[in-house]
């Protein structure tokens, strides 16, 4: 199977190739060839082939990796939970191919809003989180209700006369002052995430022990320092 081809021109010193510097380059493209086949199934065991975010699993060892370092330097992260609203309804409304085409654009515009540091992931069906190394609750909140307003604005077309654009409620939790380990802080946000949930959605919650807390809207525009 071909996956690629090497072009080798000027030899040095105007020297032409011989047998000896074929088998050399034989040897270097089998190499090379083993580790781009060892990239693509690190991507096929770690990403979600519809939404090309990282999966479930991945995502929890990365946590868990986060949390780590976190602990070792004292350090802050932040964890948001989010879930599509209404997205049986759109299923059931529009068809299951409409739903698809949902989740890859909503994905698409999570991963271009998020910092090239920010880990974002396909938890479930239609659940995705993200995790924020370096960020505290307050700044998790600025980049949360920018990822809800980008997603907001998301078209659809359904046909001539219908457009759909979905939203989605969110939760967010910090480490270490809402939870420790990774379990605690996935509940945590998940608690922030029902809140928005329960109280309208289409908005942000921060877990507090006593109580979660709506994130009122925050001017996205003139938060843009915080990249
Ligand atoms: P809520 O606002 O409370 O979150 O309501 P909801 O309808 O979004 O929540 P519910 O859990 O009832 O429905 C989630 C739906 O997501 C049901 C399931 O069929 C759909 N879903 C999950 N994964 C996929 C997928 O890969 N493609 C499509 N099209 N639908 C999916
Ligand atoms: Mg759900
Ligand atoms: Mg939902």
């Amino acid at each position: 199977e071909v996956i690629g081809v090497i072009n080798i021109t000027n030899k040095k010193h105007d020297k032409l190739f011989n047998q000896k510097d074929l088998e050399f380059i034989t040897s270097l493209a089998n190499q090379a060839a083993i580790a781009i086949d060892n990239a693509k199934l690190y991507e096929l065991a770690t990403k979600d082939g519809m939404t090309k975010l990282y999966i479930y699993r991945h995502f929890y060892t990365l946590l868990e990796n986060e949390i780590r370092r976190c602990s070792r330097y004292n350090r802050n992260m932040s964890l948001i939970m989010m879930d599509i609203d209404n997205f049986k309804k759109i299923n059931d409304t529009y068809g299951h191919l409409t739903g698809d085409t949902i989740l890859k654009r909503l994905a698409a515009v999570l991963q271009e809003t998020v910092r090239k540091i920010d880990i974002p992931a396909r938890y479930g069906g239609e659940e995705f989180v993200v995790i924020l190394p370096e960020t505290d609750k307050e700044n998790a909140c600025v980049i949360a209700e920018r990822i809800r307003k980008n997603i907001s604005e998301i078209v659809v077309k359904i046909d001539e006369n219908q457009n759909l654009s979905p939203t989605v409620s969110m939760g967010i939790a910090q480490y270490s002052t809402d939870g420790q380990e990774a379990k605690e802080l996935i509940n945590a946000a998940d608690t922030a995430l029902y809140h928005s949930k329960h109280n309208g959605k289409n908005m942000v919650s921060t877990y507090e022990k006593d109580g979660c807390k709506k994130v009122e809207q925050i001017n996205i525009d003139i938060q843009q320092e915080i990249q």
